[in-house]
């Protein structure tokens, strides 16, 4: 008699499982580029957790999704951009799981306006989301992956950072913060088997880019040489190879994911 052999988690059928037990987490990752991030490291076997500002629904959602994978999970809700609330996120990742092989520093705000109207509180915001958030995130994870001499960082930046863009000056400040950031701490660690990378997706469809008025959707699309906006998966590959043993001689570089925008 033979029994039809039904695989009990199908959608983590036939992959290698890269990831195997390694731990990950992903700032931002309830959504949007964040939790493709997470899900794609998941069908790869890894355990994630992934933290979120404040928006429930997408919260649930991600976790649900998590949970189909099978993936060892954990759903954290922390502003990035504040210190205690990083040390206790963090510290709750490593009580749990002990330590971390993986930290993608993808949480990220925008508040676009032109310079003259752009007041003090939108520009300190978004540097204190994306800037300082990365530093803290990084500095909260560093002595775990020193310790064991293997970590993985990875920031988002844009290609805001590289060609500027008019009504981002907060935005691509922060994100050429990253760049510089991810180049230094990358020398910091180099000889402690941590790379330190960033990756620039370009204009990619996403909550941050769905309310984009017609024209300026218009404008970008025709600056693509592919014509088109990436889809969260597109990003995937290119994180999911940085933070891969395979990747372990590439450090301090910025990985543009951006259908040749840049
Ligand atoms: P999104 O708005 O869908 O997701 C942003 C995520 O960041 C959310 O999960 C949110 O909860 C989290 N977040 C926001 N503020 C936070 C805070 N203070 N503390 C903790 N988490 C916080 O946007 P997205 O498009 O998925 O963007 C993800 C990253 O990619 C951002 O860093 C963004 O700047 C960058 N990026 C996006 C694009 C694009 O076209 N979508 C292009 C280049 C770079």
């Amino acid at each position: 008699m033979f029994f039809k052999y039904t695989p009990f988690f199908p959608e983590r059928q036939n992959n290698l499982m890269t990831f195997k037990d390694k731990r990950v987490i992903v700032t931002g990752g309830t959504r949007g580029l964040g939790k493709a991030m997470a899900l794609s490291f998941a069908r790869e076997g890894a355990w994630v957790a992934v933290s979120y500002a404040s928006d429930e629904k997408s919260a649930s959602e991600t976790e649900a999704g998590l949970k189909k994978l099978a993936a060892r999970s954990l759903l954290l809700k922390a502003d990035v951009s504040s210190r205690s609330e990083v040390e206790k996120m963090v510290g709750s990742v490593l009580d749990k799981w002990e330590y971390l092989d993986i930290l993608v520093n993808n949480a990220g705000i925008t508040r676009d306006k032109l310079l003259m109207f752009l007041d003090a509180g939108e520009w300190d915001r978004v540097m204190e989301v994306n800037l300082k958030g990365t530093y803290l995130c990084s500095k909260a994870v560093i002595k775990s992956m020193i310790a064991r001499r293997f970590g993985r960082i990875i920031s988002i930046t844009s290609p805001s950072a590289l060609t500027g863009r008019a009504g981002q000056t907060n935005y691509s400040a922060s994100k050429g913060g990253i760049i510089s950031f991810t180049k230094s701490l990358s020398r910091e660690m180099a000889r402690l088997g941590i790379t330190v990378n960033a990756v620039c997706p370009g204009v990619i469809s996403t909550p941050m880019t769905e309310n984009l008025d017609d024209e300026t959707r218009n404008d970008l699309i025709n600056m693509i040489p592919m014509g088109k906006f990436g889809e969260p998966e597109d990003v995937t590959g290119a994180i999911l190879f940085l933070a891969s043993e395979k990747a372990g001689y590439i450090t301090g570089q910025v990985l543009a994911v951006d259908g040749g925008l840049t």
